[in-house]
């Protein structure tokens, strides 16, 4: 388990150093901003949508490394999915850094890097603001989103 823990230390420290899609998407149809006031945390997603799937996402923004990991990750595994599909992630993801068992969920792939999450309960807001912010994106809510 200890190899395990490094390794999903290693993908996230590399996604925080070399964070993947992290621009501004000038062809987005959709973005939001999001912002977690306890760690301080700001994103802002963008999407372009076409016929209910995310052809193509990216995000900026300031944050700790598990943010701006996760947001990164996110986008990562997001490319060319469905919006059904999104959902069905999200609420996966979200059981994972939140629920104190340890199933696997191996349809989530890398995204499992930052289940260790659910051991710093303070955290968990970190690794889902780009999730909620995504959630706003897709209802093109125009105020900023908060995760308190
Ligand atoms: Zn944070």
């Amino acid at each position: 388990m200890s190899d395990l823990r490094e390794l999903y230390q290693e993908v996230i420290f590399d996604h925080y150093k070399t964070p993947r899609n992290c621009h501004v998407l000038d062809c987005a149809n959709h973005q939001a901003d999001g912002y977690n006031p306890l760690c301080g945390d700001q994103v802002t997603v963008y999407l372009k949508v076409e016929n209910g799937v995310i052809e193509d996402l990216s995000f900026k923004g300031t944050g700790c490394a598990i943010s701006t990991a996760s947001a990164s990750l996110m986008t990562e595994a997001l490319k060319g999915k469905k919006i059904a599909e999104v959902e069905h992630l999200f609420e996966d993801f979200h059981q994972m850094v939140t629920a104190p068992d340890t199933t696997p969920h191996p349809e989530l792939g890398k995204l499992e890097a930052l289940a260790g999450v659910r051991e710093f309960p303070a955290r968990v807001k970190c690794a889902t603001l780009a999730w909620h912010t995504l959630q706003a994106a897709l209802k093109n809510q125009k105020k900023q989103i908060s995760t308190e």
